[in-house]
């Protein structure tokens, strides 16, 4: 089967320009490419036979030649408390992914990943503990929405978080496309000013991601203003230093015209003092932007070693000290209550066994 599908073009993941351009390759006009986008995309077919509008011949050759859908369902969780509901998804190549919905009083977000597993091994994140496998390509990133959107509604998804398993900014070109694919006021109803991009910090394809002209929103996992602190908690930061990543920041701001969200996950002892407060208050004066604080969520299930199993949770009356504090700067700071880690689907849980 695994053969077979290497041979088979994949049409899941195509951009409209891609996709007119497959069509044009096979002799066909080029205007097939945005009816078969409309089916993809839109109507969330999976199925040749449902795309009416295309000649009977077509549909059989495309059938022989192609494939459209990329995952396979395989499980979900929902919690008890709060109604987050967890997907497990497998990839053609036998990888489990995780994508999560979250559903709040305003709004409902889906949560995607971009990578099987993630490289930056920051020390406190599940994903990071369990290592990397693979890329998702830009039809694995779309099929969480269309699972999601089968499964849940369409109409019920109001937001898109870039925020599940791996380092989106690693897995550029894919997840590029999939914003384009979401973009697109033909596919999912949710303009690009609701999703979110988060990163820990790639500074190049920051300023990449600020010249595509997608205006999709930015956050910034900063979880430290001070380069030692956050070097320790990040690796990555040794590579792209906090500094060079601001930069990116600011460069991305002037180019999109949008607020940038600051993600910080409070850490005891580590990232919670006055000094820290004064640091973001510091950079929060230079960057249009707003700070959402994220109580850590515990990584005991992983049964980390090393630094990671050190990390605790800055209890919840501190955080409220550091988030009025904040406040009474004039920053705009949400405090991200967790959502789901009874079924270990909250911020920085998602990690399946590798097979
Ligand atoms: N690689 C990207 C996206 C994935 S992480 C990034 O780093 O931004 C999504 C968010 O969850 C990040 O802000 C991350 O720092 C946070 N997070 C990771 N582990 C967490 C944990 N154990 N508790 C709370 N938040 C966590």
């Amino acid at each position: 089967m695994i053969n077979d599908l290497k041979k088979k073009t994949t049409l899941k993941g195509m951009t409209l320009d891609e996709l007119n351009n497959y069509f044009v390759s096979i002799g066909e006009p080029a205007f097939r490419g945005g009816q078969v986008f409309n089916w993809i995309y839109n109507h969330l077919v999976t199925d040749f036979s449902d795309m009416k509008n295309l000649p009977k011949p077509l549909r059989t050759k495309l059938s022989e030649d192609t494939i459209i859908q990329t995952l396979a369902y395989v499980d979900s969780e929902i919690s008890a408390s709060t109604g987050t509901k967890k997907f497990i998804l497998e990839t053609h190549d036998l990888n489990k992914i995780e994508s999560v919905i979250i559903p709040e009083e305003n709004r409902t977000t889906l949560c995607i990943s971009t990578q099987v597993g993630c490289p930056l091994d920051c020390k406190f994140c599940a994903t990071g503990l369990m290592g990397y496998k693979k890329n998702l390509s830009a039809g694995e990133i779309f099929d969480q929405y269309m699972i999601a959107a089968l499964n849940y509604g369409k109409e019920n998804l109001t937001n898109i978080v870039y925020m599940g398993m791996g380092e989106p900014l690693l897995n550029y070109a894919a997840t590029l496309n999939s914003l384009k694919i979401f973009g697109d006021e033909l596919t999912t109803g949710i303009s690009l000013k609701k999703i979110t991009l988060s990163t820990a910090g790639i500074a190049p394809k920051i300023k990449e991601l600020a010249d595509s002209g997608l205006k999709v929103k930015l956050a910034l996992s900063l979880h430290s203003c001070f380069e030692d602190t956050r070097s320790k908690i990040m690796p990555i930061n040794i590579k792209y230093p906090l500094k060079q990543n601001i930069d990116a920041i600011k460069y991305y701001v002037k180019k999109t015209n949008t607020r940038i969200t600051f993600e910080y996950v409070m850490l005891k002892d580590i990232n919670d003092r006055q000094d820290d407060i004064n640091a973001i208050t510091r950079l929060c004066s230079e960057i249009p932007s707003k700070v959402n604080v994220i109580p850590f969520n515990s990584l005991k299930h992983m049964n980390p070693v090393g630094f990671s199993a050190l990390l605790e949770p800055t209890p919840k009356h501190r955080i409220e000290d550091f988030v009025s504090k904040l406040r009474n700067r004039n920053i705009t700071v949400n405090v991200r209550y967790t959502q789901g880690d009874d079924i270990a689907a909250a911020c920085g849980q998602l990690a399946v066994k590798f097979n």
